[in-house]
Protein backbone atom coordinates (compact mmCIF):
# COMPACT_ATOMS: atom_id res chain seq x y z
CA UNK A 1 0.00 0.00 0.00
CA UNK A 2 1.48 3.30 -1.01
CA UNK A 3 2.61 5.58 1.92
CA UNK A 4 1.63 9.36 2.50
CA UNK A 5 4.22 11.79 2.63
CA UNK A 6 3.44 12.77 6.34
CA UNK A 7 5.83 16.05 6.27
CA UNK A 8 4.40 17.40 3.43
CA UNK A 9 1.13 16.80 4.70
CA UNK A 10 1.72 18.54 7.57
CA UNK A 11 3.64 21.42 5.62
CA UNK A 12 0.14 21.92 3.55
CA UNK A 13 -1.78 22.00 6.66
CA UNK A 14 0.34 24.80 8.03
CA UNK A 15 0.72 26.82 5.31
CA UNK A 16 -2.97 26.62 4.92
CA UNK A 17 -3.12 27.80 8.69
CA UNK A 18 -1.25 30.90 7.58
CA UNK A 19 -4.38 31.94 6.09
CA UNK A 20 -6.13 34.38 8.63
CA UNK A 21 -4.07 32.95 11.52
CA UNK A 22 -5.24 34.24 14.82
CA UNK A 23 -3.46 33.70 18.24
CA UNK A 24 -2.65 29.70 17.58
CA UNK A 25 -5.90 29.22 15.01
CA UNK A 26 -7.46 30.84 12.40
CA UNK A 27 -9.88 33.48 11.55
CA UNK A 28 -11.46 32.62 7.96
CA UNK A 29 -15.46 33.16 8.32
CA UNK A 30 -16.83 32.42 4.77
CA UNK A 31 -15.72 35.29 1.75
CA UNK A 32 -13.62 37.15 4.10
CA UNK A 33 -10.85 38.05 1.95
CA UNK A 34 -8.47 35.24 3.90
CA UNK A 35 -11.16 32.73 3.00
CA UNK A 36 -11.11 33.84 -0.61
CA UNK A 37 -7.46 33.32 -0.48
CA UNK A 38 -7.31 29.63 1.06
CA UNK A 39 -9.87 28.74 -1.61
CA UNK A 40 -7.44 30.42 -4.33
CA UNK A 41 -4.69 28.64 -2.40
CA UNK A 42 -6.02 25.36 -2.44
CA UNK A 43 -7.08 25.51 -6.18
CA UNK A 44 -3.36 26.00 -6.87
CA UNK A 45 -2.61 23.15 -4.81
CA UNK A 46 -4.64 20.88 -6.87
CA UNK A 47 -3.72 22.00 -10.02
CA UNK A 48 -0.51 21.24 -8.63
CA UNK A 49 -1.22 17.72 -7.98
CA UNK A 50 -2.22 17.23 -11.93
CA UNK A 51 -6.63 17.72 -11.01
CA UNK A 52 -8.38 19.87 -13.22
CA UNK A 53 -8.98 22.32 -10.35
CA UNK A 54 -11.59 25.06 -10.36
CA UNK A 55 -14.12 27.28 -7.89
CA UNK A 56 -17.59 27.31 -9.06
CA UNK A 57 -20.48 29.97 -8.66
CA UNK A 58 -21.43 29.02 -4.69
CA UNK A 59 -17.33 29.35 -3.48
CA UNK A 60 -17.13 25.16 -4.34
CA UNK A 61 -13.23 24.19 -4.57
CA UNK A 62 -12.84 21.34 -7.05
CA UNK A 63 -10.32 19.43 -7.88
CA UNK A 64 -10.96 16.62 -10.66
CA UNK A 65 -9.35 13.75 -11.96
CA UNK A 66 -8.55 13.80 -15.42
CA UNK A 67 -8.41 10.00 -15.91
CA UNK A 68 -11.12 7.67 -17.06
CA UNK A 69 -12.84 5.69 -14.43
CA UNK A 70 -15.19 6.01 -11.07
CA UNK A 71 -13.97 7.84 -8.61
CA UNK A 72 -14.23 8.71 -5.11
CA UNK A 73 -14.99 11.75 -3.81
CA UNK A 74 -13.59 13.19 -0.59
CA UNK A 75 -13.37 16.86 0.92
CA UNK A 76 -14.52 18.68 3.81
CA UNK A 77 -14.52 22.58 4.14
CA UNK A 78 -11.49 25.62 4.35
CA UNK A 79 -13.75 28.61 6.54
CA UNK A 80 -13.81 28.70 9.94
CA UNK A 81 -15.85 29.94 12.80
CA UNK A 82 -15.09 33.45 13.93
CA UNK A 83 -11.28 32.88 15.97
CA UNK A 84 -11.52 29.40 15.56
CA UNK A 85 -9.12 26.36 14.65
CA UNK A 86 -6.75 25.50 12.04
CA UNK A 87 -7.70 21.97 11.62
CA UNK A 88 -11.60 21.92 11.60
CA UNK A 89 -12.40 21.64 7.69
CA UNK A 90 -8.87 22.00 6.73
CA UNK A 91 -7.73 18.31 7.70
CA UNK A 92 -10.40 16.71 5.77
CA UNK A 93 -9.84 18.85 2.55
CA UNK A 94 -5.83 18.26 2.83
CA UNK A 95 -6.60 14.28 3.67
CA UNK A 96 -8.09 14.46 0.20
CA UNK A 97 -5.34 16.32 -1.92
CA UNK A 98 -2.89 14.08 -0.21
CA UNK A 99 -4.43 10.58 -1.05
CA UNK A 100 -5.12 12.28 -4.74
CA UNK A 101 -1.67 12.63 -4.24
CA UNK A 102 -0.41 9.48 -3.35
CA UNK A 103 -3.07 7.26 -5.53
CA UNK A 104 -2.21 9.22 -8.49
CA UNK A 105 -5.91 8.65 -10.04
CA UNK A 106 -8.96 7.81 -8.45
CA UNK A 107 -9.78 10.87 -6.33
CA UNK A 108 -11.48 13.97 -6.67
CA UNK A 109 -11.23 16.54 -3.57
CA UNK A 110 -13.90 19.07 -3.04
CA UNK A 111 -14.07 22.07 -0.44
CA UNK A 112 -17.38 22.83 0.44
CA UNK A 113 -18.16 26.28 0.81
CA UNK A 114 -19.58 27.65 4.36
CA UNK A 115 -20.25 24.38 5.84
CA UNK A 116 -19.83 26.61 8.80
CA UNK A 117 -23.30 28.50 8.63
CA UNK A 118 -22.09 32.12 7.78
CA UNK A 119 -24.23 32.79 5.41
CA UNK A 120 -26.77 29.51 5.12
CA UNK A 121 -27.06 26.14 6.12
CA UNK A 122 -24.74 23.85 3.78
CA UNK A 123 -24.60 25.97 1.15
CA UNK A 124 -21.77 24.26 -0.99
CA UNK A 125 -22.33 20.59 -0.44
CA UNK A 126 -26.45 21.40 -0.87
CA UNK A 127 -25.28 23.06 -3.99
CA UNK A 128 -23.23 20.26 -5.44
CA UNK A 129 -26.31 17.71 -4.50
CA UNK A 130 -28.95 19.66 -5.96
CA UNK A 131 -30.86 20.68 -2.85
CA UNK A 132 -30.20 24.31 -2.97
CA UNK A 133 -32.21 26.96 -5.30
CA UNK A 134 -31.47 30.12 -6.47
CA UNK A 135 -34.45 31.37 -4.13
CA UNK A 136 -32.59 30.52 -0.95
CA UNK A 137 -29.46 32.29 -2.25
CA UNK A 138 -31.48 35.29 -3.20
CA UNK A 139 -32.13 34.93 0.19
CA UNK A 140 -29.21 34.33 2.58
CA UNK A 141 -27.36 36.94 4.22
CA UNK A 142 -24.57 36.99 6.61
CA UNK A 143 -25.74 36.10 10.21
CA UNK A 144 -23.60 38.94 11.81
CA UNK A 145 -23.02 41.74 9.15
CA UNK A 146 -26.60 40.83 6.85
CA UNK A 147 -24.17 41.35 3.51
CA UNK A 148 -26.29 39.20 1.20
CA UNK A 149 -24.88 36.14 -0.30
CA UNK A 150 -25.07 37.65 -3.25
CA UNK A 151 -22.88 40.51 -2.79
CA UNK A 152 -20.53 38.36 -1.02
CA UNK A 153 -20.38 35.87 -4.03
CA UNK A 154 -19.80 38.85 -6.27
CA UNK A 155 -16.59 40.60 -4.27
CA UNK A 156 -15.51 37.12 -3.88
CA UNK A 157 -15.35 37.05 -7.54
CA UNK A 158 -17.11 34.14 -8.03
CA UNK A 159 -20.95 34.81 -8.80
CA UNK A 160 -20.93 34.90 -12.73
CA UNK A 161 -19.51 31.21 -12.57
CA UNK A 162 -22.27 27.86 -13.14
CA UNK A 163 -22.66 26.05 -9.98
CA UNK A 164 -21.01 22.31 -10.44
CA UNK A 165 -23.90 19.57 -10.05
CA UNK A 166 -22.76 16.08 -8.89
CA UNK A 167 -22.83 13.35 -11.40
CA UNK A 168 -23.42 10.31 -9.46
CA UNK A 169 -22.88 8.03 -11.62
CA UNK A 170 -18.98 9.11 -11.65
CA UNK A 171 -18.76 8.32 -7.82
CA UNK A 172 -18.33 5.11 -5.80
CA UNK A 173 -18.97 7.25 -2.97
CA UNK A 174 -18.10 9.95 -0.28
CA UNK A 175 -15.08 9.84 2.38
CA UNK A 176 -15.07 12.86 4.69
CA UNK A 177 -12.25 13.07 7.49
CA UNK A 178 -12.70 15.37 10.02
CA UNK A 179 -11.27 16.14 14.04
CA UNK A 180 -13.25 14.57 16.36
CA UNK A 181 -14.40 18.22 17.75
CA UNK A 182 -14.82 16.20 21.18
CA UNK A 183 -13.10 14.59 24.02
CA UNK A 184 -13.73 10.87 23.71
CA UNK A 185 -11.35 9.21 21.55
CA UNK A 186 -9.13 10.71 23.97
CA UNK A 187 -10.52 9.66 26.93
CA UNK A 188 -10.35 5.96 25.55
CA UNK A 189 -7.08 6.13 24.75
CA UNK A 190 -7.87 5.43 20.76
CA UNK A 191 -6.66 7.30 17.60
CA UNK A 192 -9.38 6.62 15.14
CA UNK A 193 -12.92 6.95 15.32
CA UNK A 194 -15.52 5.32 12.23
CA UNK A 195 -18.69 7.22 12.48
CA UNK A 196 -21.44 5.37 11.80
CA UNK A 197 -24.05 8.23 11.84
CA UNK A 198 -24.29 11.99 12.27
CA UNK A 199 -27.00 13.30 14.42
CA UNK A 200 -30.12 15.19 13.50
CA UNK A 201 -31.07 18.67 15.46
CA UNK A 202 -34.07 20.51 16.28
CA UNK A 203 -34.12 23.82 16.14
CA UNK A 204 -36.43 26.34 18.48
CA UNK A 205 -36.85 30.13 18.64
CA UNK A 206 -39.12 30.60 21.32
CA UNK A 207 -40.95 33.72 22.23
CA UNK A 208 -42.71 35.02 25.99
CA UNK A 209 -44.97 37.92 25.87
CA UNK A 210 -45.58 39.30 29.41
CA UNK A 211 -45.57 42.85 30.40
CA UNK A 212 -43.21 45.43 30.53
CA UNK A 213 -43.13 47.99 33.78
CA UNK A 214 -40.94 49.83 35.93
CA UNK A 215 -39.11 47.31 38.50
CA UNK A 216 -39.72 49.31 41.83
CA UNK A 217 -43.17 50.07 41.57
CA UNK A 218 -44.54 47.19 39.70
CA UNK A 219 -45.54 44.52 42.88
CA UNK A 220 -44.13 41.06 42.34
CA UNK A 221 -48.11 39.64 42.60
CA UNK A 222 -49.11 42.00 39.49
CA UNK A 223 -45.75 41.23 36.95
CA UNK A 224 -46.13 39.99 34.03
CA UNK A 225 -42.48 38.64 33.94
CA UNK A 226 -41.15 37.64 30.67
CA UNK A 227 -38.29 36.51 31.57
CA UNK A 228 -39.04 34.80 34.78
CA UNK A 229 -40.83 32.68 32.22
CA UNK A 230 -38.49 32.02 30.21
CA UNK A 231 -36.23 30.70 32.85
CA UNK A 232 -38.82 28.12 34.55
CA UNK A 233 -39.05 26.94 30.68
CA UNK A 234 -35.36 26.10 30.63
CA UNK A 235 -35.66 24.42 33.83
CA UNK A 236 -38.26 22.52 32.93
CA UNK A 237 -36.65 21.42 30.03
CA UNK A 238 -33.94 19.77 32.35
CA UNK A 239 -36.35 18.48 35.12
CA UNK A 240 -38.54 16.39 31.75
CA UNK A 241 -35.06 15.41 28.88
CA UNK A 242 -33.44 13.01 30.62
CA UNK A 243 -35.94 10.70 31.06
CA UNK A 244 -36.47 10.58 27.22
CA UNK A 245 -33.18 11.05 26.29
CA UNK A 246 -30.83 8.59 24.90
CA UNK A 247 -27.08 7.50 25.84
CA UNK A 248 -25.68 10.45 23.60
CA UNK A 249 -28.96 12.99 23.61
CA UNK A 250 -27.52 16.34 24.16
CA UNK A 251 -29.49 19.47 24.26
CA UNK A 252 -29.02 23.12 24.54
CA UNK A 253 -30.09 26.66 25.38
CA UNK A 254 -27.73 28.61 23.30
CA UNK A 255 -29.18 32.15 23.46
CA UNK A 256 -31.79 34.19 25.90
CA UNK A 257 -32.83 37.21 24.48
CA UNK A 258 -34.67 39.75 27.65
CA UNK A 259 -36.25 43.13 25.98
CA UNK A 260 -36.04 45.68 27.32
CA UNK A 261 -32.89 44.30 29.23
CA UNK A 262 -32.39 47.11 31.84
CA UNK A 263 -31.70 46.47 35.06
CA UNK A 264 -35.00 48.65 36.48
CA UNK A 265 -37.28 47.50 34.08
CA UNK A 266 -39.12 44.36 34.13
CA UNK A 267 -38.95 42.33 31.01
CA UNK A 268 -41.74 42.24 28.76
CA UNK A 269 -40.43 40.05 26.18
CA UNK A 270 -38.24 37.17 26.19
CA UNK A 271 -36.75 34.79 23.74
CA UNK A 272 -34.79 31.94 23.67
CA UNK A 273 -33.34 29.52 20.74
CA UNK A 274 -33.08 25.70 21.56
CA UNK A 275 -31.74 22.93 20.28
CA UNK A 276 -31.46 18.98 20.82
CA UNK A 277 -29.30 16.43 18.64
CA UNK A 278 -29.76 12.81 18.45
CA UNK A 279 -28.95 9.85 15.96
CA UNK A 280 -32.18 8.25 16.65
CA UNK A 281 -35.54 10.27 15.14
CA UNK A 282 -37.88 8.06 17.29
CA UNK A 283 -35.94 10.40 20.65
CA UNK A 284 -35.94 13.72 18.29
CA UNK A 285 -39.88 12.87 18.15
CA UNK A 286 -40.46 12.51 21.84
CA UNK A 287 -38.36 15.22 22.79
CA UNK A 288 -40.25 17.46 20.22
CA UNK A 289 -43.47 16.45 21.82
CA UNK A 290 -42.25 16.96 25.03
CA UNK A 291 -41.38 20.60 23.93
CA UNK A 292 -44.25 21.15 22.85
CA UNK A 293 -45.97 19.70 26.09
CA UNK A 294 -43.88 22.03 28.57
CA UNK A 295 -44.92 25.27 26.15
CA UNK A 296 -48.04 24.52 26.48
CA UNK A 297 -47.96 24.11 30.01
CA UNK A 298 -46.19 27.64 30.17
CA UNK A 299 -48.53 29.22 28.60
CA UNK A 300 -51.16 28.69 31.22
CA UNK A 301 -48.68 30.99 33.09
CA UNK A 302 -49.36 34.92 33.12
CA UNK A 303 -47.57 35.69 29.87
CA UNK A 304 -47.53 34.65 26.39
CA UNK A 305 -45.18 31.95 24.36
CA UNK A 306 -45.06 30.69 21.37
CA UNK A 307 -43.17 28.71 19.29
CA UNK A 308 -41.80 31.06 16.82
CA UNK A 309 -39.53 29.17 14.57
CA UNK A 310 -38.55 25.18 13.77
CA UNK A 311 -36.11 23.56 12.15
CA UNK A 312 -34.46 20.29 11.87
CA UNK A 313 -32.11 18.24 9.67
CA UNK A 314 -33.00 14.43 9.98
CA UNK A 315 -30.01 11.66 11.33
CA UNK A 316 -27.83 10.63 8.61
CA UNK A 317 -26.62 7.23 8.79
CA UNK A 318 -22.95 6.89 7.03
CA UNK A 319 -22.89 3.56 4.18
CA UNK A 320 -21.91 0.04 5.99
CA UNK A 321 -19.41 -0.15 2.83
CA UNK A 322 -17.16 2.58 3.23
CA UNK A 323 -17.31 1.85 6.88
CA UNK A 324 -15.75 -1.31 6.29
CA UNK A 325 -13.34 0.00 4.14
CA UNK A 326 -11.93 2.57 6.97
CA UNK A 327 -12.31 0.24 9.91
CA UNK A 328 -10.16 -2.79 7.86
CA UNK A 329 -7.53 0.05 7.78
CA UNK A 330 -7.66 1.47 10.69
CA UNK A 331 -7.50 -2.03 12.31
CA UNK A 332 -4.28 -2.74 10.14
CA UNK A 333 -2.53 0.53 10.75
CA UNK A 334 -3.46 1.12 14.98
CA UNK A 335 -4.59 -2.29 15.71
CA UNK A 336 -7.34 -1.89 18.36
CA UNK A 337 -6.98 1.74 18.63
CA UNK A 338 -10.33 2.63 16.66
CA UNK A 339 -14.26 2.70 17.39
CA UNK A 340 -17.22 3.18 15.87
CA UNK A 341 -18.28 6.12 16.97
CA UNK A 342 -21.45 8.84 15.75
CA UNK A 343 -20.95 12.19 15.14
CA UNK A 344 -22.59 15.00 17.27
CA UNK A 345 -21.52 17.49 15.34
CA UNK A 346 -23.18 18.32 11.75
CA UNK A 347 -21.23 18.23 8.57
CA UNK A 348 -21.20 17.85 4.99
CA UNK A 349 -20.88 14.66 4.74
CA UNK A 350 -24.45 14.22 6.14
CA UNK A 351 -25.35 16.05 2.76
CA UNK A 352 -23.54 13.62 0.56
CA UNK A 353 -25.12 10.78 2.06
CA UNK A 354 -28.19 11.56 0.72
CA UNK A 355 -26.35 11.26 -3.04
CA UNK A 356 -23.76 8.95 -2.14
CA UNK A 357 -22.56 5.77 0.09
CA UNK A 358 -20.70 8.35 2.47
CA UNK A 359 -18.50 7.63 4.98
CA UNK A 360 -16.50 10.05 7.63
CA UNK A 361 -13.32 9.09 9.67
CA UNK A 362 -12.25 11.26 12.65
CA UNK A 363 -8.94 11.86 14.57
CA UNK A 364 -8.86 13.03 17.85
CA UNK A 365 -9.00 16.50 19.57
CA UNK A 366 -6.64 17.39 21.96
CA UNK A 367 -8.46 18.02 25.27
CA UNK A 368 -11.65 17.85 22.83
CA UNK A 369 -11.56 21.29 22.25
CA UNK A 370 -12.50 22.82 19.21
CA UNK A 371 -14.12 26.08 17.57
CA UNK A 372 -11.42 27.43 19.54
CA UNK A 373 -8.13 28.52 18.80
CA UNK A 374 -6.58 26.16 21.17
CA UNK A 375 -8.18 23.63 18.97
CA UNK A 376 -5.37 20.91 18.31
CA UNK A 377 -4.78 17.24 17.19
CA UNK A 378 -1.01 15.46 17.63
CA UNK A 379 1.16 15.34 14.45
CA UNK A 380 1.64 11.70 14.76
CA UNK A 381 -2.50 11.45 14.84
CA UNK A 382 -2.86 13.38 11.78
CA UNK A 383 -0.70 11.46 10.00
CA UNK A 384 -2.00 8.08 10.78
CA UNK A 385 -5.17 9.18 9.97
CA UNK A 386 -4.57 10.08 6.65
CA UNK A 387 -3.12 7.06 6.19
CA UNK A 388 -6.00 5.02 6.93
CA UNK A 389 -8.16 7.41 4.93
CA UNK A 390 -5.72 6.51 1.84
CA UNK A 391 -6.08 2.99 2.42
CA UNK A 392 -9.42 2.78 2.73
CA UNK A 393 -9.66 5.38 -0.50
CA UNK A 394 -7.36 2.74 -2.36
CA UNK A 395 -9.29 -0.40 -0.95
CA UNK A 396 -12.87 1.50 -2.02
CA UNK A 397 -11.68 2.11 -5.46
CA UNK A 398 -10.41 -1.41 -6.29
CA UNK A 399 -13.88 -2.33 -5.65
CA UNK A 400 -12.66 -4.86 -2.84
ZN1 LIG B 1 -15.96 21.18 10.31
Amino acid sequence: MPAIDGDRLLRDLHDLREIGQYKTGVHRPTFSRQDVEARHWLAYRLAEAGLDAAIDGIGNVYGRDRAPGRKLLTGSHLETQNHAGWLDGALGVIYGLETARVLGHGIDVAAWCDEEGHFGSFLGSRSFCGLLGEAEIDACANRETGVPLRDALDRSGFADRPRRKIETARYRGYLEAHIEQGAELEERHLRLGIVTAIVGSRRFRIAFTGEQNHAGTTRMAARKDAGVALVRLVAAIEDRFPALAGPRTVWTTGDIRLHPGAPSVVPGRAELIFQFRDTDPAVLDALEAALDELVADAARGPCGVAVVQRSSTAPSAMAPGPQRALRDAAQRLAPGQHQAMPSGAGHDAQILAQVLPSAMLFVPSIGGISHHYAENTRDEDIVLGCQVFTEAAASLLSGR
